[in-house]
């Protein structure tokens, strides 16, 4: 069974693809994984089309969850349009939906060729975007990105835009090989951008 939504430590995370521009050292689709520390079966064999995807959410009962969050196994922002349209369907049919997160490696205006923040306004609450590194060659070496340092770019110009459209824009490093200076050098990159730092603990695979 594939697995378009799990719990995990009280809030709903969604699934709607495998597909991603990145290939994380890290990455739990490498090595035949098929399914992470927060699930099983979390590699889509077909994606759900939003209303298969609207279904499944309909038959979760919120007032459990404090935080609805679209992210992995791929990268979530290629479905922008169906998240959006998947939000503004809960937003209409389930009464106190929770605040609405995505986890994103923020290459959406990038892999669309436009800006799509302006959408995500109203609709998404809070934005994780993964920062991996306070260089241009960090973030290359740790994500190995399609369009190389181009996604660096991307990735830091979209953070700078929906800073303008979503309340909270959090960037997200983890903290391995880190040194108290590289995440100095990443808070500072983030408060430039509008945006905060979270540093997550590295989880071994
Ligand atoms: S951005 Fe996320 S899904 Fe994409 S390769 Fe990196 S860890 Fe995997």
């Amino acid at each position: 069974m594939e697995t378009i939504s799990y719990e995990y430590e009280g809030a709903l995370y969604v699934n709607l693809t495998n597909k991603c521009d990145c290939s994380c050292v890290f990455c739990l689709r490498h090595n035949g994984h098929k399914g992470s520390i927060y699930a099983d079966d979390l590699w889509l064999e077909h994606e759900p089309s939003r209303e298969e995807a609207l279904e499944n959410l309909l038959a979760r009962d919120y007032t459990q969850y404090r935080e609805l969050v679209f992210c992995g196994f791929g990268e979530p922002m290629y479905r922008v349009e169906d998240i959006l349209w998947l939000v503004d369907r809960l937003k209409e049919q389930v009464k106190n939906l929770p605040p609405v997160r995505i986890n994103t490696n923020g290459h959406a205006n990038l892999i669309h060729g436009r800006d799509v923040t302006p959408e995500l306004a109203g609709r998404i609450d809070t934005l994780s975007i993964s920062l991996n590194g306070s260089t241009a060659e960090e973030y290359c070496a740790v994500t190995r990105p399609r369009d190389g340092e181009k996604a660096w770019e991307a990735m830091l110009d979209f953070t700078r835009k929906a800073a303008a459209h979503v309340p909270q824009v959090v960037m997200t490093i983890v903290d391995k090989d880190k040194t108290p200076e590289e995440i100095d050098r990443c808070r500072a990159m983030a408060e430039s951008l509008g945006a905060t730092l979270r540093v997550r603990a590295y989880i071994q695979d």
